[in-house]
């Protein structure tokens, strides 16, 4: 087939053309997460432009252009829609409200009010019911009383704050109702939600890719563990069992349905002991459990971001081969005397299989996302063999 035959197909088959090459795209965050984007976009040969308040940052210093401006600044909003046909975001406590007035003119994926409802612990737990997919039991804790009414069966539970927590922040264990009454005195008495601990087997996660016309893909899941609340480590090597898997993939396109959702969205899972599988909670964006798709899928989860925006059709989610995710904080670069260093970046490299992401932050601190390493093998015990090569040279604790 000829190659205006192939454009002409692909523009039956979506109805409208995909967006031309060299046509701007728009990024609200310029995080890790939109530097990716943005290297992906730019990949499929558009251009990008990030809003970031910032005077640098990861995502603005490989835009093609940065606009520094609030997230709230109706004139820079302007500005990018003025730039760019489509726009996305990083991050989800960017206000509903800006995509919403981007919307108004724009391809604004995903909308505002998908991103509200991940804003909100309370809301995002009543979709994800009414989209089929069971949650933990919970009770809003708006005040004391109602930390006195809720029932006994939430206890030990977490109480967490409704709005703005992200790895383990604004979150509390509480044993009892007493130390419940604590740590709500502790939060502040912002609102919150408390819910029942449960007996976890294992933290799984899916990303969903959904585009403009309700058509749906969703990645193997992954296998996740945390450090000091923050993703550690991410595998993705076959081990989950296939009913689970296919339960969780299903859940996470329900809910994205039921969202009429589109973009890329990632819902965190808990696999519990008695093999039941219920979800913790969503982001509407990239999420930092997908990034294996940027090595051990033939299209990552930022591509198909762009995909999205731009009209083309999804990628495969296939995985290739197993995969690993080990995340580098900060802490990365310093000795087990606090001295700041620069991590063994050629012995990391001389461990087969691994590919090294960095998101040129100029300053390490420890619990700062720095970057990641993704680590490929043969199968599961190779790949084991290889994250603890990997540990070894960067000095992280075994996990
Ligand atoms: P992040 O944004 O980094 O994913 P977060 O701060 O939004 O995290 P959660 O994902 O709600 O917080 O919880 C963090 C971790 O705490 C979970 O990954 C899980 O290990 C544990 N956790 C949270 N809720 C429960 C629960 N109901 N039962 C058991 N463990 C839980
Ligand atoms: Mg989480």
């Amino acid at each position: 087939m000829s190659a205006p035959e192939d454009a002409a197909s692909t523009a039956a088959a979506w109805g409208t053309a995909p967006l031309p090459q060299g046509a701007w795209l728009g990024v609200l965050g310029g995080g890790q997460l939109g530097r990716m984007f943005c290297q992906a976009a730019q990949t499929l040969g558009y251009r990008v432009a990030v809003l970031d308040p910032a005077e640098s940052c990861p995502a603005g210093m490989v835009a093609d252009e940065h606009v520094r401006a609030a997230y709230d600044d109706v004139a820079g909003l302007d500005r990018l829609a003025q730039r760019c046909a489509a726009v996305t975001t990083e991050f989800e406590n960017v206000p509903a409200d800006s995509l919403r007035h981007l919307a108004r003119t724009r391809t604004m994926a995903p909308s505002g009010d998908a991103v509200a409802v991940a804003q909100d612990r309370l809301a995002e737990k009543s979709y994800i019911q009414a989209a089929g997919v069971p949650v933990a039991p919970h009770a809003a804790i708006g005040s004391m009383a109602d930390v006195e009414g809720c029932p006994d069966a939430l206890f030990p539970g977490i109480l967490k704050t409704v709005r703005l927590g992200y790895d383990g922040k604004g979150q509390v264990r509480v044993a009892s109702r007493d130390e419940a009454r604590q740590a709500f005195g502790t939060l502040r008495g912002v609102p919150c939600v408390l819910e029942a601990l449960q007996p976890l087997e294992d933290e799984i996660s899916v990303v969903v890719a959904r585009d403009l016309r309700g058509r749906a893909v969703s990645y193997p899941p992954s296998r996740n563990t945390h450090r000091d609340g923050i993703l550690a480590l991410s595998i993705v090597d076959g081990a989950v069992a296939s009913d689970i898997a296919d339960q969780a993939r299903g859940y996470a396109l329900s809910l994205a349905d039921h969202l009429d959702y589109q973009g890329v969205l990632c819902v965190e899972f808990f696999v519990l002991s008695d093999g039941r599988v219920m979800a913790n909670e969503m982001a509407p964006r990239p999420h930092n459990s997908g990034h294996y798709t940027q090595d051990g899928c033939l299209i990552s989860q930022f591509e198909q971001q762009a995909r999205i925006m731009v009209g083309l059709p999804l990628g495969g989610t296939d995985l290739l081969r197993p995969t690993a995710m080990l995340n580098l904080l900060g802490d990365v670069w310093f000795d087990a005397q606090g001295r700041q260093r620069e991590p063994d970046w050629a012995g990391l490299l001389a461990v087969p299989g691994t590919r090294l992401h960095l998101y040129a932050k100029s300053e390490a601190r420890r619990a700062r996302k720095m970057g990641h390493v993704n680590v490929l093998a043969d199968d599961a015990a190779q790949l084991r063999e290889r994250i603890a090569r990997v540990s070894a040279v960067l000095g992280l604790p075994d996990v």
